[in-house]
């Protein structure tokens, strides 16, 4: 049996993880669901952001279905380093997947439409870099201070990552960095990249600086297959992505060791304190997110089947009101297993 670790946690994580749960059930996954309190409330009443027991199952999870972390009652940086950072560095869930799909043409920003065949896939880092939380604050809360913050990019993550992008591509890889300002680690990102593309001929390879390629992906987001970046850089394009596709309610992500199989699915999005609680935060994120799950335990069909049903509700409108809907979050989940079912 298939043990699907589920953390909900916070705000809109609460809401839209039940409706993912909700369409897995009824695309057929015959999964065993574990929910566990990993959440602000039970942060602030131990301390501890994931219980000890708590980890020692988290590990033996086949795969973890993930809401979004964080509380403005907890302002304190320990709480999602300890739960999502934690996660991703010690289960060594160093691929970061991001796909950006456009379901229809109207969710676009873009007024082009030979521009909306978007259809991409990042490859963020996702253990290195800016986020190990290396360096400190010298002389804090002063006029002298000097705050520190390491960026960590090692001869392994690094090719590693690039590894897994020529793997997930069929036509083309473009490689994103920063190597004419950080020339350290550009440097030894620039050598892996050459390194590792001459193991993939059969792969069309093109560099761009992340300044040029976030322009890019604005003026024709069409051009990309998969584009292959660091830590920081490929959350903030990410964003970028999700937008051009209809929004932060819509973006799916994994977080996988392709080695060790083991995986965490979440949206892209937060917590969502603004919208959270009042049930119209979009949960077609955390759907796609699921179905990226399924996807990556072997269930092709199951995963396509799920994308289906998600395109033909958003394209009838049956959606929350950031696509444009006047749908709850629970009946976009409806909207979407009756689409199963048919
Ligand atoms: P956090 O601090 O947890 O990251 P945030 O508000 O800074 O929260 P997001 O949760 O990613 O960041 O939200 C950014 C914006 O996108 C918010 O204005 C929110 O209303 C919107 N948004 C996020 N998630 C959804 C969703 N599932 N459905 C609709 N809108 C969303």
């Amino acid at each position: 049996m298939t043990r699907i670790a589920v953390l909900p946690c916070d705000g809109a994580g609460k809401e839209v993880v039940p409706e993912a749960i909700k369409v897995l059930r009824a695309a057929g996954a015959d999964f065993e669901f574990q929910e566990y309190d990993v959440n602000a409330d039970q942060y602030m009443r131990t301390g501890e952001p994931i219980p000890p027991s708590t980890w020692t199952e988290l590990q033996l999870a086949d795969s973890i279905l993930f809401g979004a972390v964080g509380d403005p009652r907890v302002n304190d940086s320990a709480y999602l380093a300890g739960v999502l950072l934690r996660l991703r560095f010690e289960l060594d869930l160093y691929v970061n997947l991001r796909p950006a799909r456009l379901y229809d043409d109207r969710l676009s920003p873009l007024r082009r439409e030979d521009r909306r065949a978007i259809d991409l896939l990042i490859v963020r880092e996702n253990t290195e870099g800016l986020y190990v939380g290396m360096g400190g604050r010298f002389k804090a809360g002063t006029e002298d201070e000097v705050a520190i913050q390491e960026d960590l990019n090692t001869h392994l993550g690094v090719t590693r990552i690039i590894d897994y992008a020529f793997g997930a591509a069929r036509r083309e890889v473009v490689m994103v960095d920063k190597s004419n300002a950080m020339t350290h680690a550009g440097a030894l990102w620039q050598e892996r990249w050459k390194a590792v593309a001459k193991r993939h001929p059969e792969v069309k390879t093109r560099h761009l600086y992340v300044d040029a390629a976030a322009m890019q992906l604005v003026r024709d987001p069409t051009q990309f297959e998969v584009i292959v970046t660091g830590n920081l850089f490929g959350d903030i394009l990410s964003d970028l992505t999700a937008e051009l596709i209809g929004g932060m309610g819509i973006a799916p992500s994994g977080n996988v060791n392709p080695e060790t199989k083991r995986g965490l699915f979440e949206p892209v999005h937060g917590t969502a304190p603004d919208i959270a609680g009042k049930g119209i935060v979009n949960p077609i994120g955390a759907i796609l997110s699921a179905s990226m799950m399924v996807r990556h335990l072997g269930h092709t069909e199951m995963a396509g089947a799920i994308e289906g049903a998600v395109r033909s509700a958003i394209r009838d409108g049956e959606c929350t009101r950031d696509l444009g809907g006047a749908l709850s979050t629970s009946e976009v989940g409806d909207a979407v297993v009756r689409r199963l079912r048919d």
